[in-house]
């Protein structure tokens, strides 16, 4: 499937909504540590939910209908880092003042308008993620504008919220969640719909998160930044895409529901041009198991052998050959009929006809199935589900509903993103969420105290740091900005700080940069490279323990063996730094048995030199101390 598409021309919106754990000392209304436990001892206790059916208020039919299940949650948590907070057994304490503040700073950074006061709300969630059912949030300021190349991005709001427990798995009626996760700071900023490109929007994210983590207090690593988006074109509607894990799959998302859009308006033009109308979607389910008595469709067999089972299908007139379409890579626009039908009914997917004979169903049996149905084969399309009656039924009604939409173009629902960048159908977008009062805990002030205790963490404007790392730092203008870019560079900020006048800010810019950019190029796992794998191997150079030429062997090892200590690979490399004296003897013996091209070439023969010495002693020992010593010693060999 080629994509070439002019965002202009379809007036791409999007907007971001950025979540980013702050790594505070403690979590936000409790004492315990913001740290994920794998190890150690736990307390296991289930509650059962349900919230009264006034306070869901405007929650979701499909999330209602979860709840109605009845469903036990499991607690696990860990004695490290939690407490009675998180178990709901104990009233949440004071709202943390370091996390208030980092949440003060980026909105100074963002230039949004600080509120004078801080209200906790509590916003109901009903899939147990939340002890208590509901989470804390209070919005810290409002409004706010971000600049970007092409064009100022507004900022809507900013809050602070606790995060949710971890969800470990899930059972039959059962699900499982650790509550280390629950109550760790979270700062959440939402943008304007201001974002023009898929390139645009992932550059502002990468701007966003890169703020935050200026403050010094941002988590780092997997799972400790999540970006929900929205994205519409003209003519189609809002869709909100939840959960993108990885910076590089904005883009992607957004490219992917663009076109799915511009898919679903097609097809909506497709049918005003074959004249169907909605009254034709009569939605009539038949039971049509009969047909596939002698099945040799593995999966339907299976079905038919169970009581209470069986085959029930709906005829979609006109709509031959619509539900192959493709409306993103690899999915079309039966695919999307199969999220709505495995999102209500539970079942495991459909069947459509544009897809078969396939999947072991005979053209016979689809050729039974449109003379049955009264349908025609060469206009209309049948979709039919294999399983238990009221589940097959209650997921072709999904179906009905979402074909009917078609008419229409695109339906407002909340999506997730699949790691390849496309997205499937999790639920009706819902109204605005439901907010009340937390009444255990008192609006907080903002006092002139908090505003001058944030002035002291909002990041210096990039303008100043560019001249500080080419002024102060010796950098050059092209590593200065590479450098600014680079999603390390608060590491690189405290590197060189603490290792000044060890190690040249130059090299560890260079080494964030250039050096792991470069093993990338030759198929490195950079992604296994940490930054304490970083800060080690600078730790190494501050105390000459390596030559800086060891540091992409070391690094390319690490990749490799991530769970090594950069001074253990340094040693199992045989890359540590050998003294001078051990230097000198090894270039005297070079010289030596290299008499004949010395006498003959005289200083010329330096260059075939000092390759065979580094060849010798590369990545242990400095190359320029090297040059020194070898012109040294020729000139000595010389003279005598
Ligand atoms: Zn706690």
């Amino acid at each position: 499937m080629s994509i070439k598409i002019n965002y202009d021309k379809i007036g791409l919106k999007a907007g971001l909504e950025i979540h980013i754990q702050l790594d505070t000392r403690h979590k936000l209304f409790c004492g315990c540590p913001t740290k994920l436990v794998e190890e150690g001892e736990e307390d296991v206790f289930a509650r059962e939910l349900r919230p009264a059916r006034s306070e869901l208020g405007e929650v979701d039919v499909a999330a209602l209908l979860e709840w109605k299940k009845g469903r036990l949650y499991e607690y696990h948590a860990p004695r490290e880092s939690t407490c009675l907070v998180e178990a709901d057994e104990e009233p949440p304490h004071e709202m943390n003042r370091e996390a208030l503040i980092t949440a003060l700073a980026v909105a100074k950074a963002l230039h949004s308008t600080i509120v004078d006061e801080v209200h906790v709300m509590r916003k109901i969630v009903i899939d147990g993620s939340n002890t208590t059912g509901f989470q804390r949030t209070s919005i810290i300021a409002l409004g706010g504008y971000i600049d970007d190349e092409d064009g100022r991005v507004g900022i809507q709001t900013i809050c602070l919220e606790e995060d949710a427990a971890r969800k470990m798995g899930e059972g039959k009626n059962r699900v499982l969640y650790k509550i280390d996760r629950l109550g760790i700071p979270l700062i959440e900023i939402a943008t304007a719909p201001d974002l023009h490109t898929p390139e645009q929007a992932q550059r502002v994210a990468f701007k966003i998160g890169q703020l935050v983590r200026l403050t010094g207090k941002a988590k780092r690593g997997l799972g400790t930044i999540r970006q929900d988006l929205n994205i519409s074109i003209r003519d189609g509607e809002k869709i909100e895409v939840k959960g993108v894990q990885h910076l590089y799959l904005i883009s992607k998302v957004i490219e992917y529901e663009a076109l799915r859009q511009i898919n679903l308006l097609k097809i909506k033009d497709e049918l005003l041009k074959r004249g169907i109308s909605l009254d034709q979607i009569t939605g009539e389910i038949v039971d049509v198991t009969h047909i596939f008595k002698n099945t040799k469709s593995k999966i339907i067999k299976r079905v038919l052998n169970k009581k209470g089972y069986g085959v029930y299908a709906i005829v979609l007139p006109g709509f031959k050959g619509l539900l192959g379409q493709e409306i993103q890579p690899g999915r079309r626009f039966g695919t999307e009929l199969a999220d709505y039908a495995r999102v209500w009914g539970g079942v495991g997917g459909l069947f459509h006809t544009d897809e078969l004979p396939g999947y072991g169903i005979s053209e016979e049996e689809v050729q039974a199935l449109y003379n049955y149905l009264k349908a025609s084969s060469e206009k209309d399309a049948i979709v039919f589900i294999a399983g238990k009656q009221d589940k097959a039924k209650r997921a072709l009604e999904a179906v009905i509903d979402r074909v009917r939409y078609s008419f229409k173009g695109v339906p407002p629902e909340t999506r997730a993103a699949n790691p390849d960048g496309t997205t499937r159908y999790m639920r009706p977008r819902p109204g605005a969420a439901r907010m009340y009062p937390e009444t255990d805990i008192p609006p907080i002030e903002i006092t002139e105290e908090l505003l001058k205790e944030a002035e002291k963490l909002v990041p210096e404007p990039f303008d100043k740091k560019l001249k500080r790392y080419v002024e102060e730092y010796g950098l050059s203008i092209e590593l200065a900005k590479a450098i600014l870019n680079n999603i390390r560079l608060d590491l690189f900020e405290k590197l060189v700080v603490k290792y000044w006048g060890k190690v040249s800010p130059t090299l560890i810019a260079s080494t964030i940069e250039n050096t792991i950019k470069a093993l990338k190029g030759e198929g490195v796992k950079i992604e296994n490279i940490s930054d304490e794998h970083i800060e080690g191997v600078i730790e190494l150079i501050a105390n000459k323990y390596i030559a800086k030429e060891a540091i992409p062997e070391i690094l390319s090892y690490l990749a490799d063996n991530p769970s090594k200590k950069p001074f253990e690979a340094a040693k199992e490399l045989g890359l540590t730094t050998i003294t001078r004296e051990e230097l000198e003897r090894i270039i005297i013996e070079v010289i030596e048995s290299n008499r004949d091209i010395i006498a003959t070439k005289r200083e010329r023969a330096f260059g075939t030199i000092m390759g065979r010495v580094m060849a010798k002693v590369r990545g242990r020992a400095d190359g320029k101390l090297v040059a020194l010593i070898v012109k040294e010693k020729i000139k000595e060999f010389l003279e005598k």
